[in-house]
């Protein structure tokens, strides 16, 4: 199946083409990252391709070849729009559904271009001319990898996009730690090296890039952290106030919920952050085993994702939404205590 999909691309990509590359609204490092190793390849390629991101990433990824060179829808909304009006091709990378693009949304529905779809996340949405969607992929970034050796292109494979394409399989997989990753996920990861990815490099510029004020909003999350071992579940808040006395930026509460999970047998957590300028409160679910978060925040928290990794939001106070949560875990006992 996924052939037929390359050789579609391969004949869509056959002459110069103008080509938009959007990532997911708050992209982390998978989006980034895809986005990235596919603007560089088809650039390579002799095409005119840019990268529009919904709304700012995090520092962590600031280091990345290429990213300095994002449009921002934010920051440059009429350019972005210039480009998304006039593209011949828009990519859509490590999402399924347009709610996900933000203040994007209107706009790509609008758009006249052939819509391509590389994703791994559950339920697709059908918006795509070409959708590349399978959920057993580590990562948006292996299936990059995948369309690229699908077009017998690995030849064409230059450090900047081995190293982008790495750093988002490292992120998207915990590091080569969750069940996602596969040995084909290695084996990709091997080619990415071969072709320039430095390993230890990536790994310090994401994770070793702490700030003091960052460290101690951790220390304040964990001391946040509630514990329901009937429910075999942790949760984290971090209000507004939290974030604003220790100089939040973007990107600093990355992780913090997959603590919870380091506790012995905690299967299910959580992280509950204020955001008072959009007037929601952010929501990260992960899990462990069987438990899927991704149909715990599509029923109750308007979100979605994977299995063991999804995201979510809610329109009440901080307290109101853990309120809320707590109220529907009795209905879940069982499924938290297989
Ligand atoms: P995170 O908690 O790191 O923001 O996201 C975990 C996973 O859930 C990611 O794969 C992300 O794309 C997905 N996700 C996060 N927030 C949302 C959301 O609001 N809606 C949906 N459908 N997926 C989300
Ligand atoms: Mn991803």
């Amino acid at each position: 199946m996924n052939l037929e999909i390359f050789q579609t691309m391969d004949a869509l990509l056959d002459e110069p083409r103008r080509i938009v590359i959007i990532p997911h609204k708050n992209p982390d490092g998978d989006a980034i990252g895809s986005s990235l190793g596919l603007w560089h390849y088809l650039n390579n390629r002799g095409h005119k391709a840019m990268v529009i991101a919904p709304n700012d990433f995090p520092k962590f990824l600031k280091w990345m070849p290429g990213s300095d060179q994002i449009i921002n829808f934010e920051k440059e909304s009429a350019l972005a729009t210039g480009l998304i009006k006039n593209a011949e091709i828009i990519f859509t990378l490590d999402f399924n559904h347009l709610g996900r693009v933000g203040q994007l949304q209107p706009l790509l529905e609008a758009a006249t271009a052939t819509f391509v779809m590389i994703d791994h996340h559950q339920e697709p949405s059908n918006y795509a001319k070409i959708t590349y969607s399978d959920v057993s992929m580590s990562s948006t970034c292996e299936m990059v990898y995948n369309l690229i050796e699908g077009l017998n292109h690995i030849s064409h494979i230059t450090p900047e996009i081995a190293m982008s394409l790495y750093t988002g399989i490292m992120t998207d997989t915990g590091s080569f730690k969750y069940t996602s990753t596969t040995s084909r996920t290695h084996i990709v990861v091997a080619k990415l090296m071969e072709k320039g990815a430095n390993a230890s490099e990536a790994n310090n510029k994401v994770y070793d890039t702490n700030t003091p004020n960052r460290l101690r909003l951790l220390s304040c999350a964990l001391r946040n952290m509630v514990i329901l071992n009937d429910y075999r579940t942790a949760y984290i808040t971090l209000s507004q106030e939290e974030l604003d006395a220790h100089d939040y930026k973007k990107g600093d509460t990355e992780g913090f919920v997959n603590y919870g999970l380091t506790l012995e047998g905690i299967i299910f957590a959580v992280i509950f952050i204020e955001n008072k300028e959009e007037g929601i409160i952010k929501i990260s679910f992960r899990s462990e085993g069987q438990f899927s978060v991704n149909e715990f925040a599509r029923a109750h928290f308007n979100g979605g994702g994977h299995t063991n990794a999804s995201g979510g939001r809610s329109e009440v106070s901080l307290e109101a939404t853990t309120t809320f949560f707590r109220s529907l875990l009795p209905s879940y006992k069982d499924r938290l205590n297989p």
